[in-house]
């Protein structure tokens, strides 16, 4: 076929392309439509004035009435700038169909001028609504979780970081993940699995509808959930135990066989924990860990006792290089680890593990004779050794007791080889992989509370002088510090109330130790006034005056009235306040001075 004018051409095209075309009279403010237009858009069309008809159009979205009013101003008035020239205004608005559904469509307005007056415009008109829905389906693939229409993860960690980004309110990160979910994926299959991932997302959205609220899933059975405001601790702990009541389920498959799933739940609070997805993320991560690590089923918030967990396990490695100081100063060495870390059960966890692995040996273990819980209160078993409840369900502990009842300080039972004990435990020991034993009295002053040892389950062997005395000084501190549970508890208790106390309270406040004249302690105000006065904050004087870690042979700050030049600034104010020392006494061979000056 041919083309009779390149005007058919154009109608034909446009037709095609679905466009109509319309010219608006300005001077009469009439709209005049081509057979497209008239065919595919005749609602566009008026028989009154056009301005007035775009101003007043009922079905069209409020949103878009400002473009309208927009281009009829500029319609109506003169523009120097466009003088003889023509301008193009373009405006997507919606506009209700009969079902009150949204429809999208482009408009696109050419003005022509007379001299600066607009005389007329032509407008070509497309329905733009397939593409936007296209679009909208792309944005949805993009952001959101195919299987649960949740945000994706990475959609989900641009909107929580917005949302952290806002000050004002206490928010929490949530982390869940499903309790045993590989189960029903192993005995139920994949596509069962899914059903309850999708199950789960609903719960999700049921417990956490507030709005504002963001939900994801990271993948898998893990989802984040981002909590803008909590009101409270309670109420978070509330909605997760809602969630957790919903989760809990139990499968029957096969013969009779059952299989149970639950939830478990991390949480860290920003702005405490962190302000950005990346840093909440991995504290609710830690503490998801420790509610899967202390049985799962349950809610754990990140807090620092985590923090300095984890901290005292990446310095793990530091401390065995360490481990020359242990031997060195060990009275100072397990002293310092006990009173300087805000965390002691980590701490003695810690040294434990030390222990064993300097001197080779599959356990450490302390026990308690004392207390609420007589028996095994704390021990570190190497890979492989299993613990001592289950391998002999306390019988040693109650051997060392019976054996042990002399209440001498400093009294060691030490067997070299476990079969040479007399009666049944010279049995049972051996065939339950305990060769050779060497353990210490742990005494409260003059009364024996437990006893704390080493146990080795691989031979025999002679128990040597170093570990015994090694031995003797961690009971030592043992029996000052922690031993009894409830006086562990308000040892801590009491210790955090304390340092929180000193450090907020304006006078100066620091402890020496005598036997090597370190200061083992300073409140925030001394280490303030040491830093001020160009010393490191240090809590060695010898430090900062020989940057060496070797205490003095004779420390003269000790007695106040020798010339230290690193405690110089601290003497020179106890002296100026004639300030008399209070000695202390921490322990065997800790004897200390504390010096208070009021401030
Ligand atoms: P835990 O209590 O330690 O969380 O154990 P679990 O059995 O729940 O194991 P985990 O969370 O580590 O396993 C998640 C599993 O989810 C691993 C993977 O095979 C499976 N998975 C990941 N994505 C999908 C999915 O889209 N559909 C299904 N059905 N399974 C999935
Ligand atoms: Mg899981």
């Amino acid at each position: 076929m041919e083309w009779a004018t390149d005007l058919e051409m154009y109608r034909e095209a446009l037709r095609a392309e679905r466009i109509g075309v319309a010219r608006w009279d300005l001077k009469l403010d009439r709209v005049f439509g081509d057979s497209t237009m008239m065919v595919l858009y005749p609602d566009h069309l008026t028989n009154g004035a056009y301005s007035e008809f775009l101003l007043r159009r009922p079905d069209l979205h409020p949103n878009d009435v400002k473009f309208f009013e927009a281009l009829v101003r500029f319609v109506q008035a003169p523009h120097h700038e466009y003088a003889g020239k023509s301008h193009e205004i373009v405006v997507d608005f919606r506009l209700a169909d009969a079902g009150n559904r949204e429809q999208w469509f482009h408009a696109h307005y050419t003005i022509h001028f007379e001299k600066e007056q607009p005389r007329s415009a032509v407008l070509l008109l497309r329905s733009t609504d397939s593409e936007h829905r296209q679009a909208e389906t792309l944005r949805q693939k993009a952001e959101r979780d195919a299987l649960t229409g949740l945000y994706n993860k990475g959609h989900a960690r641009e909107l929580i970081d917005e949302a952290l980004a806002v000050p004002g309110t206490t928010k929490a990160l949530l982390v869940l993940d499903m309790d045993g979910f590989k189960k029903v994926n192993d005995n139920l299959g994949h596509l069962f699995g899914d059903a309850v991932i999708s199950d789960m997302a609903l719960s999700l959205a049921e417990v956490f509808s507030s709005e504002g609220d963001i939900i994801g899933r990271v993948g898998g059975d893990e989802f984040v959930v981002l909590l803008r405001d909590i009101g409270s601790r309670d109420a978070v702990v509330a909605s997760c135990e809602k969630l957790r009541d919903m989760l809990r389920r139990s499968f029957e498959y096969g013969k009779n066989q059952t299989l149970n799933v639950s939830g478990s739940v991390g949480i860290a609070l920003s702005p405490e924990f962190g302000d950005s997805f990346e840093a909440l993320f991995s504290c609710a991560d830690k503490a998801l860990y420790e509610a899967k690590r202390s049985g799962r089923d349950t809610q754990v918030f990140y807090t620092d006792e985590l923090r300095e967990g984890e901290k005292k396990n990446a310095g793990e490695n530091e401390i065995v290089e360490g481990r020359q100081a242990l031997l060195d100063h060990p009275v100072e060495f397990i002293f310092r680890m006990l009173y300087e870390t805000r965390n002691q059960r980590i701490t003695v966890q810690t040294l434990l593990s030390l222990f064993a692995k300097y001197f080779m040996v599959q356990r450490v273990v302390i026990y308690q004779s004392q207390g609420e819980n007589p028996g095994c209160w704390f021990e570190w078993c190497a890979d492989g050794t299993i613990p001592t409840a289950e391998a002999h369900e306390g019988a040693v502990g109650e051997f060392l007791n019976r054996t042990y009842r002399k209440e001498i300080y400093g009294r060691f039972l030490e067997f070299s080889d476990t079969s040479k004990v007399n009666g049944p435990m010279g049995t049972l020991m051996p065939e339950r992989n305990i060769f050779a034993l060497l353990y210490v009295n742990v005494m409260d002053g003059e009364k024996r509370i437990g006893c704390v040892g080493f146990e080795d389950c691989r031979g025999t062997r002679i128990w040597t002088k170093r570990e015994h005395e090694i031995l003797r000084t961690f009971a030592d501190i043992l029996g000052t510090f922690l031993m009894d549970q409830m006086r562990y508890k308000m040892v801590r208790r009491g210790y955090r109330r304390l340092q929180g106390l000193l450090d907020a309270v304006a006078g100066r406040f620091w402890v020496v130790d005598t036997t090597d004249g370190h200061i083992a302690y300073m409140n925030r105000a001394t280490r303030t006034m040491l830093a001020d006065s160009g010393n490191d904050e240090t809590k060695n004087c010898y430090k900062v005056r020989t940057d060496t870690n070797r205490p003095c042979v004779r420390c003269e700050y000790a007695d106040l009235h020798a010339d230290c030049p690193g405690a110089l600034p601290l003497r020179q104010e106890a002296e100026r306040r004639g300030l008399a020392p209070i000695p202390i006494r921490w322990n065997e061979g800790l004897d200390g001075r504390l010096y208070l000056i009021d401030a």
